[in-house]
C-alpha cells in the first residue's frame, strides 16, 4: 500500500490537553496509521509517550494519566522519509539547557540532505533518519543568538520544501506551515483554548470552534491564552497539495477553506462533463472514489450504484489463511454483490491510478464476475511525477503513467474506455486553481528540488 502524509494536533491551556490530543489523533487516524505520539507539559516536566500502530493501540487510559499537563501536542506518522521505527515516531523530544522541546512535523524537506552533511560536519549527531530531528538541530542552534521564535524563523529560512509544525516548549505552543502552504493546518477554539489541528474533523470530534486557516508562511504563537501571529516569509502564491482534496483529507474536512465533500463532486462532476460512456450504472469501489462518483452519476444522469461491499471490521489477524484462501487480503476488504455484476455494463469511478495495481485487480475481478464492459473514469489527471514534498507516491518509475500512455493503460487493464480528469476540469474544481501544487501532475514543481531528488524514492513502502 501506497503511504501518505501525517497529521497533527496541539492544545494549550486544557486541563485534559492529553486526552484531547488522543481524540483529536484518533479523528486523524486516515492521515497515518504507521505511529502515534503525544507530548505534554506540566508546568515542570515534559512527558512523552510513542508507539507504533493506531492511536487505540498506542494509548490505553493507564498511558493517557501518565501524560498530566494543561498543553499538548500530538502525531499520526505514515513514514515518507525515513524507515518505518519507532525511533521516527513523533512528536519528537530533546532536553537542551534544562527545557524539554517537543515538534511534530508533516512534510518533507527536499534540502535535508544537505542540511544533515553541514550539520554533522559541525559535530551534530543524528539518532533518526527523520526531518523533525533536522529541524530541531537548527532551531536549538539559532537559539544561542535568538528567541524561540525567532530561532524558529530562521531554521524556516535554511529549509527548503513542505513543512507544517507543531512545537511545544514550556507553556508554548507554536504552529506553522511553509511559505507555499503545501499541507494544511488550522486554528481552533475549545473552552477558552486554543487547537491545532491538521483537519477541521478533529475539531468536529472535540466539539471545538473552527477560528480560521493558519496561513502559508505564517507561525501562530499561543501563550497562556493569548494568540500572536509571525511571518516566517513575505506572502506569496500558495502551492498547497492538491492531492489533499483528491485523495487524502476526509471528505468531512475543510482542507484549504475547501469542503473536500463538495470538491471530489465537483471533480467528479466535471469528470462526466468532459464524457459519458453508456452504461448501466455508475459505481466507486468503497471507499476511494465515492464522492467523485456521486458528482459523476448526478452530471450523467446515470444511476449510481455500491455493487463492492466494504467490510468495516477488518482489522489485524494473526490466523494465517489457509493455503487455498487466494488473494484472501483483498477478498476480506471488500466483496462483490454478484447480481449486480454480471452481465453489466459498468462505470469505475475511482480518484487516482498510481501504480496500477489496484485498478489491474479491479477490472480483473468485474470481468470474472461477468462484467460485459467495464469503463474507468478518474477524477483527477494522470499521475507522472513521484511528489517530493511528503505524499508518498513511487518513484516515476513505479508510476504507471509515468511510462505508459492512457491508450496503453486501457489495454493494459482490459477496459472498454478509460479517462482522466483535465487539469482544466481539475482547475474548474477548486475556488483558486493557482493556489495550488500540481507537481506529480505537470512535473513544475513549486519548491525546486536538490540534484536527483525528483528520481529517488519518494517515500518508504
Ligand atoms: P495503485 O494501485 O498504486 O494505482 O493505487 C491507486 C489507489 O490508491 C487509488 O484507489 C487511490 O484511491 C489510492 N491512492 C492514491 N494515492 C495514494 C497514496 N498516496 N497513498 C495511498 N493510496 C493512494
Ligand atoms: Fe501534492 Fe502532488 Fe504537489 Fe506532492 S507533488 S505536494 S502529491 S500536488
Amino acid at each position: 500500500m501506497i503511504r501518505h502524509a501525517c497529521g497533527l494536533f496541539g492544545i494549550s491551556g486544557h486541563p485534559e490537553a492529553a486526552r484531547h490530543a488522543y481524540f483529536g489523533l484518533y479523528a486523524q487516524q486516515h492521515r497515518g496509521q504507521e505511529s502515534a505520539g503525544i507530548a505534554t507539559w506540566d508546568g515542570n516536566t515534559l512527558h512523552e509517550q510513542r508507539g507504533m500502530g493506531l492511536v487505540h493501540d498506542v494509548f490505553s487510559e493507564a498511558n493517557l494519566q501518565r501524560l498530566p499537563g494543561d498543553n499538548a501536542i500530538g502525531h499520526v506518522r505514515y513514514g515518507t522519509s525515513a524507515t518505518a521505527s519507532l525511533r521516527d515516531a513523533q512528536p519528537f523530544t530533546v532536553h537542551h539547557q534544562g527545557r524539554g522541546i517537543a515538534l511534530a512535523h508533516n512534510g518533507r524537506l527536499v534540502n535535508s540532505e544537505e542540511l544533515r552533511r553541514t550539520l554533522e560536519a559541525d559535530g551534530a549527531i543524528f539518532r533518526t533518519a527523520g526531518d523533525c530531528e533536522l529541524f530541531m538541530h537548527l532551531i536549538i542552534r539559532a537559539m544561542r543568538r535568538n528567541s524561540l521564535e525567532d530561532a524558529i524563523i530562521e531554521a524556516c529560512s535554511q529549509v527548503r520544501g513542505s513543512y507544517c509544525l507543531v512545537l511545544l516548549m514550556g507553556d508554548t505552543l507554536i504552529g506553522l506551515r511553509d511559505p507555499y502552504g503545501l499541507h494544511p493546518l488550522v486554528l481552533g477554539s475549545l473552552e477558552d483554548c486554543h487547537v491545532l489541528v491538521s483537519e477541521t474533523c478533529a475539531l468536529d470530534l472535540l466539539e471545538a470552534d473552527l477560528l480560521r486557516i493558519v496561513e502559508p508562511g505564517e507561525m501562530v504563537i499561543i501563550q497562556n491564552g493569548s494568540l500572536r501571529s509571525l511571518r516566517l516569509a513575505p506572502a506569496q502564491t500558495p502551492k498547497q497539495c492538491i492531492f489533499e482534496l483528491v485523495y487524502f483529507g476526509r471528505p468531512d474536512s475543510l482542507i484549504f477553506g475547501e469542503q473536500v465533500y463538495l470538491c471530489r463532486k465537483r471533480m467528479g462532476w466535471q469528470l462526466a462533463s468532459e464524457g459519458t460512456p453508456d452504461v448501466d450504472f455508475v459505481m466507486p469501489f468503497p471507499d476511494s472514489g465515492v464522492y467523485a462518483a456521486v458528482g459523476f452519476a448526478q452530471c450523467a444522469d446515470l444511476p449510481y450504484e455500491h455493487a463492492m461491499i466494504r467490510n468495516h471490521y477488518v482489522g489485524r489477524t494473526f490466523i494465517q489463511p489457509s493455503q487455498s484462501m487466494r488473494d484472501f487480503s483483498a477478498r476480506v476488504k471488500i466483496n462483490p454483490v454478484r447480481p449486480m455484476i454480471a452481465d453489466k455494463r459498468i462505470c469505475i469511478v475511482d480518484d487516482s491510478i498510481v501504480r496500477g495495481t489496484t485498478m489491474l485487480a479491479r477490472v480483473k475481478k468485474l470481468r470474472e464476475l461477468g462484467a460485459r464492459e467495464v469503463h474507468i473514469r478518474i477524477s483527477c489527471p494522470p499521475v507522472r511525477f513521484p511528489c517530493a514534498y511528503g505524499i508518498d507516491f513511487s518513484s516515476r518509475g513505479e508510476l504507471i503513467a509515468a511510462s505508459k500512455s492512457v491508450e496503453e493503460m486501457r489495454r493494459l487493464f482490459d477496459a472498454d474506455s478509460l479517462h482522466h480528469l483535465s487539469l482544466q476540469g481539475l482547475a474548474r474544481s477548486v475556488a483558486h486553481p493557482d493556489h495550488y501544487c500540481l507537481a506529480c501532475l505537470t512535473g513544475e514543481y513549486p519548491v525546486p528540488l536538490e540534484a536527483g531528488h525528483g528520481q529517488q524514492t519518494c517515500g518508504t513502502r
